[in-house]
C-alpha cells in the first residue's frame, strides 16, 4: 500500500506521510484532512510513496476535502518545474496554484433553497386551503405561474417558512437546494453588445490558418511549437485571437487568454465578452477585484468545465481548465507577466511550459515581441507569423523626433519640459476638438547622468549600461560589473559644466500644461488612480466620451487602448527609460515608443507622434521611428550576444536586504565567496554591490548578477549555496531567476 505524502497548509512547509484508508481514492493533487498533533489540518497530496520497511505504522489520513483532486497532474508537474527552476518551495507554488479562496474550507459554494410544485394540486385540496390556509394557497398559486413551477424561498413573501414547511409535509411541494454563482459581473456595470466575426484580410487569414493547423495537429505526445504573432499596432491581432478561440471551442476544447493586467486592457476583455456574449456563462474573467466567494465560484466553474474561456492576468496561467486547447498570451513582451514576489515565475514562460505539458497550442502576440521570443523563432523553436498592415488600411503614424538639447538652449533655464512643436501641436488638436495623449516615462529610481546640452550619458565601458549616480558619495557605479567612476565636473563630450541630475514627474507636467493650455480639459493617470476601484475605468470612459482633451500618463497606459479620436501622442522624455542600469533599457524604450505611437491615428483621422529626446540618434529611438522591428532586433541581439545577456544567457539576481547596512552587505559578500567555490562552468558571477535603489522601505539592499547559458546549473548552484548558508535573522535574501528588474 503506498502512503500519501502531504504538504500541510501553513507557512512552515511541513511534509508528512500518511497511510491511506482502504478505498479512499487518493491521488497526487488531492486536498485532504489530516491529523496533526491533536487537531485536524488540511493539506495537499504531493505524491504517493512506497512504505515498505518503515518499522512503524503511519497515521492514516482523515478524509478527502474534495471528492476530486483539485490540482490536475499536469498542473502539479508544472508546479514542480516552477519550484525547481525559480528556486522556490513547492508550498509557495501550491499557494499560487490554489488561490486562498479555494484552499480555505470556510468558502463553499453558495446554495439557494427553492420550492418546486409537485404537480397540479387536486381541486378539493385547493378549496380546503383557500378556506383554512390562504397563505399556503397563495404560495401554490405563485408557484403555479412561475417558470418550471419553481421559485427561491426568498421570493415567496415574508413569513412564508411555516406555510412552506406545511406544504412540503403534505407532499404538495418539494424543497431543493441549488448552487448559485456569485457572478462578478452581475452588477451589470456596462452593457456588452454582442458582435460577430469580421471577414479577415489576407494576412489575418494566413495567421489564423497557422493557428488552426497547430490546433488540429496537436496531440499530448507531440505538442505543437509555440506561435509568435508579431502584428504591428492596429493590425487586428485581437480579431485573429477571437476567431482562433471560436475554432478551439468548436473542437470541444477550452481557451485560456492571458493579458498583462485586466484593468489596463479593458478593451480586449470587452471584445472577448462581446464576441462570446451568446455563451456568456461559459466565459470567466479572473481579476484582482474578485471577492473570495466570487473567486471560489469562478475557480470551480473553470475546474468543472462550465467556463470554457478564461481571461485573466499572470496568475490565470494556473486556471484549472480541463481539455485545454489553446493559450493566447497578449502583449507577450510585457514586464507585468513576471511576478515580483515568491514564486517569481514569468507568466508567459509558464504558459509555454503548460502548453507543452498539456500538448495544446499557444500563441504569443505582440507588436513588439520580446527578444527572447523573437530569438526562439530564429532558432526554429517557435513559428513566426506576421501582420504587417493595419487592419483598417490606415498607415502607421508619422513619428517626429524632437531634439530637446536645442530646445533647452532655446528656452534657457535648465531642462525643457514641453517643446514649442509639441505645444503648438496640442493647441491645434484642441482647436479641432481632437484628443491627445502625453506619455511620461518614469521607470525606476536609478538616475543616470545626462548632459542637457549634448545629451551625453555616462556609460560603463565594460557592460554598455548607463552608470548610476549615487548622491550619497558622489560617484558613478555600474550595476552589472561594479565598475566605479567619479562624477565628472564637465561633460566628457562637450565640456559643458551643466551636466547634472535631471528629471520631472507627471505633476510638474500637468502644471506646465495647465499654464500653456488654460482652456484644455486635462487629466492625469498615475499610480493613485490605479489604486481606487474603478477610478481608472471611469477616467478612460470619460476620455472615450471625449470629456477630456489631454490625458497625461506613464507607460502603464500604453497598452492596448484604442481611441479613434486621438490624433496626437507626445512622449515627453523618451530618454529616461534609456539610461537605467538595465540591459533591456533599449528594448523597453523601443517597445514603449512603438506601443505609444500605436495609440495615435486608430480611427479615420491620421495620427502624429512627437518624441522629445536628448539623444535623438539613439538606435532604439531611430528604429522605432522607422517602425523597423527587424532592424532593431538585429542590432540589439548582436549587443546581447556580445555581452552574454538574455536571450543568449539566463540572467538571475541575488539580493540581500536588511535594516543593517553592514549585515546586508556582509551577507551578500559571504554568499558571493561561496558561489565562487565550485562554480559550474559557464556561470558568470558578478560582483556584489549596492542595488541601484540602495535604500527602500528603510532597508539597505545589495545585489549581484549571475549569468549562464543554461538556467538549470545556475539555479541549482545558487540553491545549494543558499541551503548551506545560515543567514542572520535580520537579513532577507531573494533569488530572482530570469530577473526583469534590476533596481
Ligand atoms: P491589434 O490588437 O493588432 O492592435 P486590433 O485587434 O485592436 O489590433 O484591431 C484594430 C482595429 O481594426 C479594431 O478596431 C478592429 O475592430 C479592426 N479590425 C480588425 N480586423 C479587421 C478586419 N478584418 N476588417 C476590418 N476591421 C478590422
Ligand atoms: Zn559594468
Amino acid at each position: 500500500m503506498p502512503a500519501a505524502r502531504v504538504l500541510i497548509d501553513g507557512p512552515s512547509e511541513l511534509v508528512f506521510d500518511y497511510a491511506i484508508p482502504d478505498g479512499l481514492p487518493v491521488v497526487p493533487g488531492c486536498r485532504v484532512r489530516i491529523p496533526l498533533r491533536n487537531k485536524l489540518s488540511q493539506g495537499t497530496v504531493l505524491d504517493l510513496v512506497a512504505t515498505e520497511d518503515l518499522g512503524f505504522a503511519l497515521r492514516p489520513l482523515h478524509s478527502l476535502s474534495d471528492p476530486e483532486p483539485l490540482i490536475t497532474p499536469k498542473l502539479l508537474e508544472a508546479g514542480r518545474w516552477i519550484a525547481s527552476y525559480y528556486g522556490c518551495s513547492i508550498e509557495s507554488v501550491i499557494r499560487a496554484l490554489l488561490p486562498e479562496a479555494v484552499r480555505t474550507e470556510d468558502n463553499s459554494a453558495k446554495v439557494r433553497k427553492f420550492a418546486v410544485l409537485e404537480g397540479p394540486p387536486p381541486q378539493e385540496v385547493l378549496a380546503r386551503l383557500d378556506k383554512r390556509a390562504p397563505k399556503q394557497s397563495a404560495i401554490l398559486a405563485l408557484l403555479g405561474h412561475a417558470p418550471e413551477n419553481k421559485l427561491p424561498l426568498t421570493e415567496l413573501g415574508d413569513g412564508a417558512s411555516a406555510s412552506v414547511k406545511s406544504l412540503a409535509k403534505q407532499g404538495l411541494i418539494r424543497l431543493v437546494e441549488e448552487e448559485v454563482r456569485r457572478d462578478p459581473e452581475a452588477d451589470g456595470i456596462e452593457e456588452i453588445l454582442p458582435d460577430s466575426p469580421l471577414p479577415l484580410n489576407p494576412e489575418q487569414a494566413a495567421a489564423l490558418e497557422v493557428i488552426l493547423t497547430s490546433l488540429s495537429s496537436s496531440t499530448p505526445s507531440t505538442p505543437p511549437s509555440p506561435i509568435l504573432l508579431h502584428g504591428v499596432t492596429g493590425s487586428g491581432k485581437t480579431e485573429v485571437y477571437l476567431q482562433a478561440a471560436r475554432a478551439t471551442l468548436d473542437l470541444g476544447k477550452t481557451v485560456l487568454v492571458l493579458v498583462p493586467e485586466i484593468s489596463l486592457t479593458p478593451q480586449t476583455v470587452r471584445r472577448f465578452r462581446a464576441r462570446f456574449a451568446a455563451i456568456q456563462e461559459q466565459v470567466a474573467v479572473l481579476h484582482s477585484n474578485l471577492s473570495q466567494g466570487e473567486r471560489f465560484d469562478e475557480w470551480h466553474r473553470i475546474r468543472k468545465g462550465i467556463a470554457r474561456i478564461v481571461i485573466g492576468a499572470r496568475s490565470a496561467v494556473f486556471a484549472p481548465l480541463p481539455d485545454l486547447g489553446l493559450i493566447l498570451v497578449d502583449e507577450e513582451h510585457e514586464n507585468s507577466y513576471k511576478q515580483d514576489q515568491i514564486p517569481r515565475y514569468h507568466g508567459r514562460d509558464v504558459a509555454v511550459l503548460r502548453a507543452h505539458l498539456e500538448g495544446c497550442s499557444i500563441v504569443l502576440g505582440s507588436a513588439t515581441p520580446s527578444l527572447e521570443s523573437f530569438q526562439n523563432t530564429l532558432d526554429g523553436k517557435y513559428q513566426l507569423v506576421r501582420l504587417q498592415q493595419r487592419a483598417d488600411g490606415q498607415s502607421l503614424p508619422l513619428i517626429r523626433i524632437l531634439d530637446m538639447r536645442l530646445e533647452s538652449k532655446k528656452q534657457k533655464g535648465g531642462m525643457a519640459i514641453l517643446s514649442e512643436r509639441l505645444r503648438s501641436a496640442l493647441e491645434q488638436r484642441l482647436a479641432k476638438n481632437e484628443q491627445s495623449i502625453l506619455f511620461l516615462n518614469r521607470r525606476g529610481f536609478a538616475r543616470s547622468l545626462q548632459c542637457p546640452s549634448c545629451g551625453h550619458v555616462c556609460m560603463c565601458p565594460h557592460c554598455a549600461v548607463a552608470l548610476t549616480y549615487h548622491r550619497e558619495d558622489e560617484r558613478l557605479c555600474c550595476h552589472v560589473c561594479g565598475h566605479q567612476a567619479v562624477v565628472p565636473r564637465k561633460c566628457p563630450e562637450c565640456r559643458d559644466p551643466a551636466i547634472a541630475l535631471q528629471g520631472f514627474g507627471t505633476q510638474k507636467v500637468e502644471e506646465v500644461l495647465a499654464k500653456v493650455l488654460p482652456e484644455a480639459r486635462i487629466a492625469r493617470i498615475d499610480a493613485d488612480a490605479m489604486r481606487k476601484k474603478n477610478a481608472l475605468r471611469d477616467l478612460l470612459n470619460a476620455f472615450q466620451a471625449r470629456k477630456i482633451d489631454v490625458l497625461i500618463g506613464t507607460q502603464m497606459i500604453a497598452k492596448g487602448l484604442h481611441f479613434p479620436n486621438v490624433t496626437l501622442v507626445g512622449i515627453l522624455n523618451a530618454d529616461i527609460g534609456l539610461h537605467v542600469p538595465d540591459f533591456r533599457a533599449g528594448e523597453r524604450t523601443f517597445q514603449l515608443l512603438t506601443q505609444v505611437a500605436g495609440r495615435a491615428g486608430r480611427g479615420e483621422l491620421e495620427g502624429e507622434v512627437i518624441v522629445q529626446t536628448f539623444t535623438p540618434h539613439s538606435p532604439s529611438i531611430q528604429f522605432a521611428r522607422h517602425h523597423d522591428f527587424d532592424g532593431f532586433a538585429e542590432q540589439e541581439l548582436e549587443f546581447r550576444r556580445q555581452f552574454s545577456y538574455p536571450p543568449f544567457a539566463h540572467c538571475a539576481v541575488l539580493t540581500s536586504r536588511s535594516t543593517h547596512e553592514r549585515r546586508a552587505e556582509f551577507t551578500l559578500q559571504t554568499l558571493f565567496r561561496r558561489l565562487g567555490e565550485n562554480c559550474p562552468a559557464g556561470v558568470i558571477l558578478g560582483e556584489p554591490m549596492p542595488s541601484p535603489l540602495v535604500r527602500s522601505h528603510g532597508q539597505f539592499r545589495f545585489q549581484l548578477m549571475l549569468r549562464c547559458k543554461n538556467a538549470r546549473p545556475l539555479s541549482r548552484h545558487v540553491q545549494q549555496v543558499l541551503q548551506k548558508t545560515t543567514l542572520p535573522d535580520d537579513v532577507t535574501v531573494v533569488f530572482d531567476m530570469d530577473a526583469w528588474s534590476f533596481t
